[in-house]
């Protein structure tokens, strides 16, 4: 059903990771497929790494923001300390193993489920899509091409293209204004309440949180939506 506030919207600006490209999911394949290939005796442990990684992980990319550790040591030290944890010391390999995760995870094509369908139905209905990325532009293009999305989209805006992440507003200017867009005839999609939404509203553009979490929250969105497929609804 089309709701009649929203008919206004010409432009519809996606976050990446973890709103299109199913970023966990992904993660984990790559992950699997690297303990099979690396350490072949442990992969029984793929669970265990897992329940070890992702607090390990969380903890560095604190200490990295923060300005604690450099990209270097976040890249490495994730996975010689989980990895240290499956009773694994080899220094070199796991370095080895820290380099093809960041090389391959890109080649994975997770999507959230209805992803296609929607940026289909989007695109038949008319709408100027784009991207508004705070990853890194040779990585995004992996993905969005490997995943079978790129030619859904007008044009993807990084962070790097701005000069300005996400939650900054002169990242949503610049991805205006590079593409002749108003912000009253636009919208914001994505995951994060601290970068897509937090920007939008501080830059004066409306917003849509995609809350798969379903995540407590109270902060005033203009949509709320749990599956891509809803957004078919919105617009
Ligand atoms: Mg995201």
């Amino acid at each position: 059903m089309q709701n009649l506030n929203t008919k206004k919207y010409k432009n519809i600006y996606f976050d990446l990771d973890r709103t299109l490209w199913d970023f966990e999911t992904n993660s984990e394949k790559t992950l699997q497929e690297l303990l099979i290939e690396y350490f072949p005796e442990k992969k029984d442990q793929f669970k265990k790494l897992l329940s070890v990684y992702y607090p390990v992980n969380e903890k560095l990319w604190v200490l990295y923001r923060k300005g604690l550790v450099t990209k270097e040591v976040l890249r490495t030290k994730r996975f010689t300390e989980s990895l240290k944890q499956l009773g694994i010391n080899d220094t070199e390999k796991t370095i080895q193993f820290g380099n093809d995760y960041i090389k391959r995870s890109p080649y994975q094509k997770g999507l959230f489920p209805y992803a296609i369908e929607t940026l289909e139905y989007l695109k038949t209905k008319g709408y100027r899509l784009f991207l508004l990325t705070n990853g890194f532009r040779e990585v995004q293009v992996v993905k969005i091409a490997q995943s079978g999305i790129e030619k859904y989209f007008d044009k993807m805006i990084c962070s790097e293209d701005a000069g300005y992440q996400k939650p900054h507003r002169k990242i949503f200017e610049y991805a205006l204004k590079s593409v002749n867009a108003k912000k009253a005839e636009s919208i914001m999609i994505g995951d994060d309440l601290n970068t897509d939404i937090a920007g939008a509203k501080k830059f004066g553009m409306d917003c849509i949180y995609f809350n798969t979490v379903n995540k407590k929250h109270d902060i005033a969105v203009t949509h709320e939506v749990n599956s891509l497929k809803e957004l078919q609804g919105i617009f």
